[in-house]
């Protein structure tokens, strides 16, 4: 057990740097994500979020530093190979537009067991009832909304142990925003982790823990509240006075 009450470490993030070309964008990230953890990472524009996640999962190469999952060193590993271990991301466009519901859900469950396959599906779509409606339809001829869920849904497919999201609120109206929201609670009861690059403040309920980043670095990592309690952070993130 760790002092703060979590498990154990899930990712582990140490000294990750990566940029494009000759541009450096990441300079020495270090960050962690306990089992059953929900982290919050703030940023304005261009700080480096995305190129953080996508590093992560291995869909652009770490300059430097390591990246761990559940004690592994996967910071060479292959994409797929790092979804089988659990750990997928959905981008801020989720879901193939080109194919049904049904069938995004089936890749995002690939890598289970056949046996499970169906009765993983059944139960996304006891989760959300409009896509078990939908299930025929093209993710194209959705809503926004719609299609984020599929996103969602897919990700969730595979039973992952943590989902590395970008800005999943991208595009949404509010009420989808809480829909969201409220689905990710109900998984987070059941053991998922979740790191989530974000600039809506309705993800905040979520967070065990938030990090900033800020020009590819770290600037800060706490609770909620200690946020809050920091004039400049509550300013820059949340335009409160
Ligand atoms: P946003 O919230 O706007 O998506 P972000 O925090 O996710 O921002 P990144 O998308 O990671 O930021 O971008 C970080 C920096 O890397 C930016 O300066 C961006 O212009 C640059 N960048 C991103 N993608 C590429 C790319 N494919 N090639 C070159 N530079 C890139």
């Amino acid at each position: 057990m760790q002092p703060d009450g979590y498990s154990k470490t899930l990712l582990q993030v140490t000294g990750l740097t990566a940029g494009y070309g000759r541009i450096q964008v990441l300079w020495g990230v270090d960050l962690c994500v306990h089992e059953h953890e929900s982290i919050v990472l703030l940023g304005a524009n261009g700080a480096g979020k995305t190129t953080l996640l996508k590093a992560i999962m291995g869909l652009i190469e770490a300059w430097g530093g390591q990246v761990d999952f559940g004690g592994v060193n996967i910071t060479r590993l292959r994409t797929d190979h790092r979804v089988r271990r659990g750990i997928v991301y959905m981008s801020e466009a989720s879901g193939f537009v080109g194919l049904t519901v049904e069938e995004n859900i089936l890749i995002g469950a690939q890598f289970l067991p056949r046996s499970q396959i169906r009765g993983r599906a059944d139960e996304l779509y006891a989760v959300f009832p409009a896509l078990a409606e939908r299930r025929r339809a093209l993710v194209s001829s959705l809503s926004g909304g719609q299609r984020k869920m599929v996103g969602i849904a897919k990700a969730l497919a595979g039973n992952p142990r943590l989902i590395v999201m970008d800005e999943p609120s991208a595009g949404l109206s509010p009420l989808f925003v809480k829909e969201v929201v409220r689905v990710l609670t109900q998984f987070r009861a059941k053991d998922l982790a979740l790191l989530i690059a974000e600039q809506n403040v309705k993800f905040l309920e979520l967070a065990d823990r938030v990090y900033t980043l800020d020009n590819g670095r770290i600037g800060f990592f706490g609770t909620v509240s200690e946020i809050h309690k920091n004039d400049a952070l509550r300013r820059a993130y949340f335009g409160l006075k």
